[in-house]
């Protein structure tokens, strides 16, 4: 029996939804749009208030509309964000956890860091600022393409930390909305914590000088569309999360060239050590590294290590090098393919 999950000290401000107490089985059978859920009055109304007082204190007129939808976006052209349903009812929140192993804006604080995000996209919209030439001299292009792949550089200081695996590195557009979202923190501390990294403090500063010339400003782009939105989706949620799993799931043999370079085959060192048994040894501490430091997704991470581990064990792939430049080799391997997956999953996977 599944009961929703209730907190004694806090009011669970959502209306009552019959689904709630619905077990699982019942509720993936429901469409997405008999849920009937609304930004009003659900958990997310306070996050997007806060956005919205946030956006207040820089003098900054703009408001994005907000509407639910499957994923984290602000689609191109229309200068609002769509929210995911599973972060605005509790019992949606616990059937992501339990489908997908974590929610992706769970608590208020990483909420608020994905809305600043979005924010940035739909303010860069709503002004047309990527059309600006000073902004494509700061950031490039926002017309070059999202890269099937990146190579994130974990050492550069050219790019602000916000969201985490390294994405505003990803592509001009992300690096506007990460800057963005680092600059509209309140108390933001961004020119101490940046103050060594010269190419992200130059980013900061000229958002800042950009954001005191919109400041009172009317935005150019009004639309109010919604693209996706709940409301209209005939998909159930059982339909939408296999295919959610499935996106994380299609990781194939695709990485073979790169296992093929981190590591030896086992006829070139006949008494070299196992790559898969290798790997499992590291696994806590490669865990450990992947989701806290690079802040990746715990099913991402999980799917990258069984994966990589699956596929050296078919090829029996061997170690090449020294244990210690192994362990770099394997922590940026799992870095690549997560990244990989990620990007060609394209913006609206992560944001
Ligand atoms: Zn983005």
């Amino acid at each position: 029996m599944v009961t929703p999950r209730r907190s004694p000290n806090r009011r669970v401000v959502s209306r009552p939804y019959r689904w709630a107490e619905y077990e699982d089985d019942a509720l993936l059978k429901l469409r997405l749009r008999d849920l009937r859920l609304r930004v009003t009055g659900s958990l997310v109304q306070p996050d997007v208030h806060a956005l919205y007082d946030e956006l207040g204190r820089r003098g900054i007129d703009f408001r994005p509309h907000v509407w639910l939808s499957e994923e984290w976006f602000s689609p191109d052209g229309i200068p609002g964000i769509a929210i995911p349903f599973f972060v605005a009812h509790p019992r949606l929140r616990q059937l992501e956890r339990r489908m997908m192993g974590d929610v992706d804006g769970g608590s208020s604080l990483w909420r608020l860091r994905l809305l600043r995000h979005e924010a940035g996209h739909a303010l860069d919209t709503a002004y047309g600022l990527r059309k600006r030439t000073d902004w494509r001299r700061i950031f490039g292009p926002s017309s070059a393409r999202y890269p099937g792949t990146y190579t994130p550089r974990p050492s550069s200081r050219r790019h602000v930390l916000h969201l985490g695996h390294w994405y505003a590195q990803s592509h001009p557009t992300e690096d506007f909305a990460e800057t963005f979202a680092v600059w509209l923190q309140p108390k933001a501390r961004w020119r101490r914590d940046y103050a060594e990294w010269p190419g992200a403090i130059e980013k900061l500063e000229f958002v800042n000088s950009l954001m005191d010339e919109i400041a009172g400003s009317a935005p150019h782009v009004r639309d109010r569309g919604s693209i996706e939105p709940l409301s209209e989706s005939d998909k159930t949620l059982g339909e939408h999360y296999r295919r959610k799993r499935a996106r994380y799931d299609r990781i194939e043999r695709r990485y073979d060239a790169w296992l093929k370079g981190d590591f030896a085959t086992r006829p070139a060192r006949p008494r070299g050590v196992q790559a898969s048994r290798f790997i499992r040894e590291i696994e806590p501490q490669l865990r450990r590294l992947l989701v806290r430091r690079a802040r990746l997704h715990p099913y991402l991470v999980d799917h990258a290590i069984a994966t990589i581990s699956r596929r050296v064990e078919q090829l029996d792939l061997v170690l090449r090098d020294s244990r210690r430049d192994s362990k770099r080799h394997v922590v940026r391997l799992h870095e690549r393919v997560v990244l990989d997956v990620l990007r060609r999953n394209q913006e609206r996977f992560t944001l």
